[in-house]
């Protein structure tokens, strides 16, 4: 594949590319290259590398010039390379390398504009040109395994990994398991997280974790498992290692809350009218003007006030479900009857409308007319993954698994396509 790159004089786009290696930049894995593999034969054939950082006061224009480069050179490639790379904007603290010819002739001009970003000046055939690449992490994953005192993050922060990991880390699980797991409440004591982190590597240099590739958490007694997978144009998801979803289709609470001061229960003595009656929805309490977040995508039915349950907004979701959200001091502003919304979209804010006794959101979800516990019920999950994507999916989930049997320490990852 680099074989072409080999060949020179190397003809350079008119437009800065991301990926000049020809590999599909829109794939999720794309196939780590060195930068040094663009353009290899220039980089490859240079007699001498003048390496260095811009310091305050440098210029593009005195570094290469005390790196042997021709005044009049330097105005005319500057010149023609303005168009995809203003020398006025190369920022101190950035590092460079200047490659020169056996004949002590400038044949490369290589800038590190950011992490990933680097700017390549050459020749090509039609002069001067300079192009930007996006050097791809090389991800190697990595086993890590915390074992639980107090906080998650403080778990993660135990291990190895550093503060900066651990806060990564705790958010990504956060968010994969938000169906699933409240980690501010259902954390106990000696609860275990065993995890395949993506490490991200550029030039052999650790530059920070990426996703969390494997997790198998235990916590209170029950095992909770994810796998990522990335399906082509798709955004990276979450699947049990049966490739059901882990997103379910409903959240697990529609609000911020601070405490729950009524569950669901089929009687329960009323706090006002101090008679016994069933209590059909979870009170979540939380300070007035709270925003209350749809819980599932779907049509709003009902905007308005109703007696005892106040401000009321009520939604039909796909399947055979409906949430009602009570108390509201006031609604969202562009709720209206007939619209569809979306899940996590604010509908209404907390109050203590109708009969309430304090500030506090009463939640309820109906399947087919009947209340259900929405903290209990098993809810409907998202989308499992397609019959022709399981093959590909069970030899990623794994290749991970077996990391994390191994309980191996930067196993290297093959991944499909990479020629590693
Ligand atoms: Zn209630």
């Amino acid at each position: 594949m680099l074989a072409l790159l080999l060949v020179g004089p190397i003809a350079l786009p008119k437009h800065s590319a991301t990926n000049p290696s020809g590999i599909n930049a829109t794939a999720p894995h794309p196939v780590p290259i060195l930068p040094e593999a663009w353009p290899l034969s220039l980089a490859a054939g240079a007699a001498r590398v003048v390496e260095g950082t811009f310091r305050l006061g440098d210029t593009f224009g005195n570094v290469l010039n005390q790196a042997g480069v021709p005044g009049r050179l330097i105005d005319q490639l500057a010149h023609a390379v303005k168009p995809d790379f203003n020398v006025q904007r190369i920022r101190s603290g950035r590092a460079y390398k200047i490659y020169f010819t056996p004949d002590n002739e400038l044949v490369l001009f290589r800038y590190q504009r950011s992490e990933q970003q680097t700017v390549l000046v050459a020749k090509g055939a039609s002069g001067w040109r300079a192009i930007e690449i996006t050097i791809p992490y090389k991800i190697r994953p990595r086993f890590i395994q915390a074992k639980v005192l107090g906080s998650l993050e403080g778990a993660l922060e135990a291990t190895s990994i550093g503060r900066t990991g651990a806060i990564r880390l705790a958010h990504e699980l956060a968010g994969i398991f938000a169906w699933d797991i409240d980690f501010s409440a259902d954390l106990r004591v000696n609860d275990n997280v065993n995890l395949v982190v993506e490490q991200r590597f550029l030039e052999g240099r650790f530059v920070g974790f990426g996703d969390v590739l494997l997790a198998e958490l235990n916590i209170a007694d029950r095992v909770y498992r994810a796998v990522r997978y990335q399906r082509l144009g798709a955004a990276t998801a979450y699947f049990t290692p049966v490739g059901q979803s882990l997103q379910r289709a409903f959240l697990r609470s529609p609000v911020d809350f601070t405490s729950i001061s009524s569950g669901f229960s089929h009687r329960r003595m009323h706090p006002i009218l101090n008679i016994a009656k069933p209590h059909y929805g979870i009170d979540y309490v939380a300070p007035a003007g709270t925003p209350v977040h749809a819980t599932a995508t779907g049509t709003i039915a009902y905007v308005g006030r109703t007696g005892q349950a106040g401000n009321h907004v009520k939604i039909r979701h796909g399947g055979s479900y409906t949430s009602h959200y009570l108390h509201l001091s006031r609604f969202a502003d562009e709720i209206k009857v007939g619209d569809s919304i979306e899940q996590g979209q604010v509908l209404g804010y907390v109050g203590r409308t109708g009969l309430a006794t304090n500030n506090h959101l009463h939640y309820q979800l109906d399947q087919s007319g009947t209340f259900v516990d929405p903290l209990r019920i098993n809810l409907p999950a998202g989308a499992p993954l397609a019959d022709e994507l399981m093959p590909d999916f069970i030899r990623q989930r794994d290749a991970w698994i077996s990391i994390l049997r191994e309980g191996q320490v930067d196993r290297p990852l093959v991944l499909a396509g990479s020629g590693e």
